[in-house]
């Protein structure tokens, strides 16, 4: 029989996600719902080592909803990765009875929640914040909805100085280790190509069909790369187009940090909402080191260990998909 929680921590980790804050007001509110204690950390795994801890109220969370960035703020933590840091962070949760932890944040994070709850007698629950999608056992992540928008805002808005000078543009987006992104993005302005980390970028090919679309005068062109696509980003891929064709009119943009903030979707507001609810009902039920997902619209668990392993694949069907359209 686990150990009924009283009081529970929630912290936001790693890279941050347009959503967090709904997420964070949902746990709390539903942990107050439930006669629980609800203590934000501030900065991830920082806040929880140099014990950076405060209760939250339920007008702790009013006003947040829609606002990007989280109110508690995101950091990474060198010291968490050592287990002295980890020893202290245990030492502060204890040291105001917190016996129930819920972390927002990316895979790395889970990996940090996996190790602490391994080592110590404070079960973890992990909410997937992440615009990069790249978390298995969930379809959503918080953020990402609100990134492609932006991310597709923005090109569309390049769509129209390109055409309006014939331009090539190459368009970096975020995406170090996943393209899911420049997948979506990509297909919903209706680039030429997408370049991402998941498949071998054939650069030969690229080069084949930018010079036959100019050939038959085909003269917008936008190419969508992922900054983590194995030939680089977008000044990388733009040097060689460059080479290989010196006629083209070609120019970069990298959209960067914009595709972190701004106020969340609808969609992302959503989802934060449900798996903040979940996670605290789910350590309520006595759940410990799972990831709380949503998958065919239902909810789903995935033990942490297997969520920090495995990714999300990108269906061949879409880079087919990709190649027909654009032709
Ligand atoms: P994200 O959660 O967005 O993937 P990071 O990979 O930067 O972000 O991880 C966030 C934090 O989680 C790290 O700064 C570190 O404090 C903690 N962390 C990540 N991996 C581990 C690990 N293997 N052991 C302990 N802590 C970890």
């Amino acid at each position: 029989m686990a150990k009924k929680v009283t009081k529970i921590g929630v912290l936001t980790s790693g890279g941050d996600s347009p959503g967090m804050n709904a997420a964070v007001r949902a746990v709390v509110r539903t942990g107050i719902y439930h006669g629980l204690e609800v203590y934000g950390i501030m900065r991830g795994y920082s806040g929880m080592i140099e014990n950076d801890i405060f209760k939250m109220e339920s007008r702790s969370v009013a006003n947040i909803i829609q606002r990007g960035g989280t109110v508690l703020k995101c950091a990474r933590s060198k010291s968490f990765f050592e287990p002295e840091g980890r020893k202290t962070a245990y030492e502060n949760l204890k040291s105001h009875g917190i016996d129930g932890l819920v972390v927002i944040g990316g895979d790395g994070s889970f990996r940090g929640a996996l190790k602490f709850s391994n080592e110590y007698d404070i079960p973890c629950i992990g909410i997937p914040g992440t615009i990069d999608k790249d978390i298995a056992g969930s379809d959503f992540t918080i953020g990402f909805d609100t990134a492609v928008n932006t991310a597709v805002e923005a090109i569309d808005k390049i769509r129209d100085t390109a055409d309006a000078h014939d331009r090539l543009f190459i368009v970096e987006v975020m995406g170090r280790d996943a393209g899911y992104i420049a997948l979506h993005s990509g297909i919903a302005t209706g680039a030429e190509n997408i370049l991402i980390p998941e498949t071998k970028t054939d650069i030969e090919e690229l080069i084949n069909s930018l010079t036959e679309k100019e050939k038959r005068r085909k003269l917008v062109n936008l190419v969508v790369v992922a900054e983590g696509d194995e030939f680089g980003g977008a000044n990388e891929i733009a040097k060689i187009i460059k080479e290989r064709l010196p006629n083209a009119d070609t120019r970069v943009a990298i959209l960067g940090h914009i595709q972190r903030g701004g106020s969340p979707t609808c969609l992302d507001r959503l989802i934060a909402s449900r798996m903040g609810y979940h996670a605290v009902e789910s350590l309520m039920e006595g759940r410990h080191n799972v990831m709380v997902g949503i998958v065919n619209n239902k909810l789903a668990y995935t033990p942490l260990n297997l969520a920090v392993k495995a990714k999300q694949k990108i269906s061949k069907e879409w880079m087919k998909i990709v190649k027909i359209l654009a032709s």
